[in-house]
Formats: C-alpha cells, structure tokens, sequence
C-alpha cells in the first residue's frame, strides 16, 4: 500500500484567474524542483512534495504539518468542460478542487456553478480569492506567503480584504458552508478554507499548495491508499489521431500501476472493446512544459496518479470520460465488463417516456448534462454522443404530437448531421446547440417555461369540449329548464356551453351543473353531475342514454386545428368525432 498524489481540478468563473493560477503553480514547479525530476504528464502538472517544502519553508514551522503525500497533480485544462470528463461512476476523479474567485467581482455564475458541481461530487473544495495585488494601496511581496505578506499592509487595506473574505463567508453561508480566511480556521473539516491569493505576484500561493497538501492527505487519506502493483484504473481524457502514430487515448490513471503490453478495457458507443498498450508515452521533461508539446519518452510502466499517453490499435471508438481499466487475467474481465456496461447505460439511453432528445460530445458532458436538466425535471427521452441525426428529429417531432414542450432537442458541442438538416428545414423542430453546458440548460428551462406558458394561454382562450353520456333513469325533470344526470366521458363541460347531439342538432345551453346539492362552473373527465338544460325536453329532443357533444362552430375548429399541437388526446378524439357528426351533411366542413 502507497499513498498517491491527489488529484487538483481548478474551477471558477471566466477570468477570475484560473488559468494564471495554473501558470503560476508549474512556474513555481519549474523554478524549485532539482534537475532531473520527472515531473512533467500528459494533461497534468505535478508539483513535488520537495517544491512545496522548500516553498513553504516558513508556514511549515507554523503549520508543522508531517507531509506524506508524493505530489500534488494538477489537470492542466481549468474549468468545467474539461472537468466533466474527469467523470467517475457516481463521482469524480478529481479529489480536490481549488475554486478561483476573482476578490474584486465575487461569486459569479460560474462560480456557484462550480460550488453546485462539488457539492454534488462531494468533491472537498477551498476558495482561492484571486488578484489581492489589484486591492487598492496593496503593496506587493512576490511570491510571499499569504500570512506574511498581509502584516505588511497598512490596516486600511487590511480591514478591506477582510471585508472582501467576509462577503464570500455569507455567499457560502448561503449554500450551507461555514467558511474563513483559512489562517483563522481551527477545525478545516468543518469550515471551507479562503485563501487569499495573487496569480500575478505569487502572494499566497505557499499557503495554497501546503494546505491542499495537508488537507488531502489529513482528510483524503482512505481514498489515496493504493495498492502500487494492482491493475491500473483509470479515466480517458481525450482521444486523438496523431500523425505518424495512430489513435492515442490520454488518460489519467487514479489506481494501481499500467504496463507496456498490458490490455485494457473500456467502453465505446457500442459498448465494451478491448486493446493491448504498444507504447506509453510521457512528455519530455522540458524546463518549460509548453515547449514539450511533441516530443515524448516512451516509459515502460507507470504509478498512480499520473497523465499518460496510450498509443495501441482498436481505440478510434474509445469514449472519453469512459474508465479505463487495465486486466491482466481473462477472469477479471467478466466483472469489468459488467461494471462498465452498467456505467454505460446510466449515461446513454433510450427510453419510451416523454421527453427532449439530448446530445452531447462526450461521456462526461452528457452526464453532466443530464444531470442539471434532471435537477431542473426537464424529462430526457433519449441522451446519446455524437451530432444530431434524423432519428433524433423524428423523436422530436413524434414528441410534439404528445406533449409539445418536449419537442427540443438540445446539443452540447454537437452539429446538425447533414442528412438531417433538410428535415429540420422542412419541420418545425426546435434545437438548441450551445458550447457552454450550464447556458444550455439555462436556455431549455426557459424555453420549456414558454412553451407551457403560451400552450396555458392559447388552451384557456379556445372553447370549451367535451363529450357526456346521458345516464338512465336520472331524470330529474323533463323540462323548463330539463335537469338530467350525466357523466363526462371526455374532456369537460362549463355552464352556458351549448349541447348537441349525435345527429348535430342543437339540444340546449347548460344552465347549471350540480354535484351533491353543491353548484360547480366545470365537470370533468369521469364526474357524475346534474346537469340543467335550457330548452331540452326529455323524450322529444333529448333522451336517456344519448351522447351528446359540446356544440363548436366550424370557425372554433379550425382555431383548435391550428393547435393540434398542444391538444391532448381526449381533446383531439372530441373533435374528430364532431367533425364526423358535421361531416355526414357537410363532407368539407372544418376543412
Ligand atoms: P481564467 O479565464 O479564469 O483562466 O482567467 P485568466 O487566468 O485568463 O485571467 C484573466 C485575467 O485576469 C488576465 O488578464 C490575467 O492577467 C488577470 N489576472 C489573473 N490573475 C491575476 C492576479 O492575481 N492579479 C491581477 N492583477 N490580474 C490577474
């Protein structure tokens, strides 16, 4: 058993610094670590265990924390796009989370955004408060420990950034987190840390580094334990054709080891496939990781946690965000292969219940996808990968026919295939593609509440339908005005509504509608109710056991024709017989 590097994902708002703070920690990286040290990952950045001492040489004699972890890796890409692939079944890959806000704007969308996603992945998470330098009158000590640089400042600017800290106490306070500046907090497990911070002059970064080092290996230590010679598991970043190569799979490995030769498994659009590793790859070992961009060592096996590059045949399908898991004996497969298929099928499927189509570029942006419009109750009848085809238009269009505010169909980082555009062309189809997963499910919630609002207002202005059976011996009267018992077969009836029969003769207007003594507007679908009718005289114009309709003028159901779409399907039944009964004297009436 070994303890593994954590691994540290950076989320936050755009520009709040993300990406600076990244910079910042390899530069750090770079400029402290002994020549040699193999350091440098594909898609990742460690930072050794040796930097963050000598970095944080002065806060260790305060904090005196024993450091037992190897490194610390950083996923290179910021931000939650990339995040969603770091996808684990029920979680994430990630253990860690630094949560960027830049001091002088506070929390943004994205950055509750970012909150939401932990809590969710119960990822632990601290606030790194970006561009302290920017605070009016802040004098600069680069690079400097945040806990030594503040004694510098005068006290205005003191009690100002303590102002700034404590308007993100109360936005944490509000998601149920009890938070402080991170130098005032006596218990970390039960309050999320705030460091004060700067990207651009290093202040504050000794204290971040050394207090994610300490929180996750005080806090995290079950879920680092490894065991260094099991069969590696990992989470495929990304897959690419590389010139000269073939197809390669970026990965990051979380457990066990992976050797040159070893055969993985992991899933595709159409389920399991299998390959067998014929190189591992790691970018050279540059001073600066920008300039390693092609050039690569071939190593033989690697140790958790770690970014990697794949080189093998069969992975044109592989799927990112898909596990990877590496077997070594055919016996494990039959559980890998069950563990995989059932991640699979949480994530893609295709269901008969109502609900919008959605699309999306990878495994885990569909989840993440999924998840909000879930979180909102948009239904999803079917979540797939890959562009938007025909068979996604005609579920949508066999959705407007039920229930039309599910008649979307929404695509994250996906395009209209070619051989569906026409159709979308030719039918009303409404899709909607964004790039930027939270503003799409934004934009679909909004759509959806207009569709059901529009479909309330245009369904509260049309008539009246409905369909009644006159029930037997329930005359209460035969006439001046009739009052006869009766039940609603489909739709509903309302006082003043004009009553035809099967034949289309006008049989009288509704006067009343009783129920137990009491008086009611509307009956509906399956009541039994008394109902009194103007001019109807039981056994000359109206009879037990007749059916008898809601009168509509031919006008009122071209109006419903209009908008068949938000009928249901009682309503729809209505009018078809009606038009039937009109239609035997009249074969092109309502057309
Ligand atoms: P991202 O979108 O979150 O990755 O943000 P960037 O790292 O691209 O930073 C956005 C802008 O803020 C850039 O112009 C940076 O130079 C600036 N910036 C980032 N960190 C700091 C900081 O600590 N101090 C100051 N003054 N500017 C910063």
């Amino acid at each position: 058993m070994a303890i593994r590097s954590p691994i540290i994902v950076v989320l936050g708002h755009v520009d709040a610094g993300k990406t600076s703070l990244l910079d910042r920690i390899r530069n750090t990286s770079i400029i402290n670590k002994e020549a040699g040290e193999m350091t440098q990952h594909i898609g990742a950045t460690e930072v050794s265990i040796e930097v963050i001492k000598n970095i944080s040489k002065t806060l260790l004699n305060i904090y005196k924390f024993e450091l037992k972890i190897p490194s610390l890796l950083f996923i290179d890409t910021p931000g939650h796009e990339a995040f969603s692939n770091l996808r684990k079944r029920g979680g994430s890959v990630s253990d860690f989370a630094i949560i960027v806000v830049d001091i002088l704007e506070g929390f943004q969308k994205q950055t509750y955004e970012a909150i939401e996603i932990c809590k969710n992945l119960k990822i632990p998470f601290l606030i790194a408060l970006n561009k302290i330098d920017r605070i009016d009158g802040w004098k600069p000590n680069n690079e400097k420990p945040f806990i030594e640089t503040i004694k510098q400042q005068d006290q205005k600017v003191q009690a100002k950034l303590d102002e700034y800290v404590y308007n993100i106490v109360v936005k944490l306070y509000e998601f149920g987190f009890d938070s402080d500046r991170y130098d005032r907090i006596k218990d970390f497990r039960k309050q999320v840390a705030i460091i004060p911070l700067s990207a651009r002059t290093g202040e504050g970064i000794p204290d971040l580094l050394l207090l994610i080092s300490g929180l996750s290996q005080r806090f995290l230590e079950e879920k680092l334990k490894i065991n260094v010679e099991g069969s590696g598991i990992g989470v495929i970043l990304e897959r690419k054709e590389e010139k000269g190569i073939g197809d390669v799979i970026d990965i990051i490995l979380y457990d066990g080891r992976i050797k040159k030769g070893d055969k993985i498994a992991f899933l595709t659009r159409n389920g399991v496939k299998y390959a067998k590793i014929k190189s591992l790859l790691k970018p050279q070992n540059l001073t600066d990781i920008r300039f390693a961009k092609n050039k690569f060592n071939e190593i033989n096996e690697v140790y958790a946690a770690a970014g990697i590059r794949i080189v093998a045949d069969n992975l044109e399908d592989a799927l990112p965000g898909s596990t990877i898991y590496v077997f070594n004996k055919d016996e494990e497969l039959k559980d890998i292969e069950n563990r995989l298929k059932a991640d699979i099928s949480d994530i893609i499927f295709n269901t008969d219940k109502e609900g919008i189509v959605v699309k999306s570029d990878t495994l885990g942006s569909l989840e993440v996808l999924t998840r909000l419009l879930k979180e909102r109750n948009i239904p999803i009848k079917k979540a797939d990968i890959g562009d938007i085809e025909k068979n996604d238009i005609d579920i949508a269009l066999s959705m407007k026919e039920k229930n039309i505010e599910y008649a979307v169909i929404v695509g994250f980082n996906v395009r209209i295939s070619k051989n569906a555009e026409d159709i979308v062309k030719n039918n009303n189809v409404k899709i909607i593609i964004s790039d930027i997963i939270y503003d799409l499910a934004e934009k679909i919630d909004n759509y959806i509440k207009d569709i059901k609002s529009n479909k309330e207002k245009i369904l509260g202005s049309l008539p009246v339908i409905g369909k009644i059976y006159v029930i037997e011996n329930n005359v209460f009267r035969r006439s001046n005005p009739a009052i006869v018992g009766v039940e609603v077969l489909e739709g509903k009836i309302v006082k003043e509504v004009y009553l035809m029969n099967q034949s289309g003769r006008i049989v009288g207007k509704i006067l009343a509608i009783q129920k137990e003594k009491r008086n009611l507007d509307y009956a509906y679908k399956k009541d039994k109710v008394a109902i009194s009718i103007e001019d109807a005289i039981v056994g000359r114009n109206l009879f037990e056991k007749d059916i008898l309709y809601t009168y509509i003028t031919e006008k009122d159901y071209r109006t419903f024709k209009n908008y068949r779409e938000i009928l249901d399907e009682d309503q729809k039944n209505i009018l078809k017989e009606i038009a039937n009964i009109f239609r035997k004297e009249n074969p092109s009436w309502g057309l």
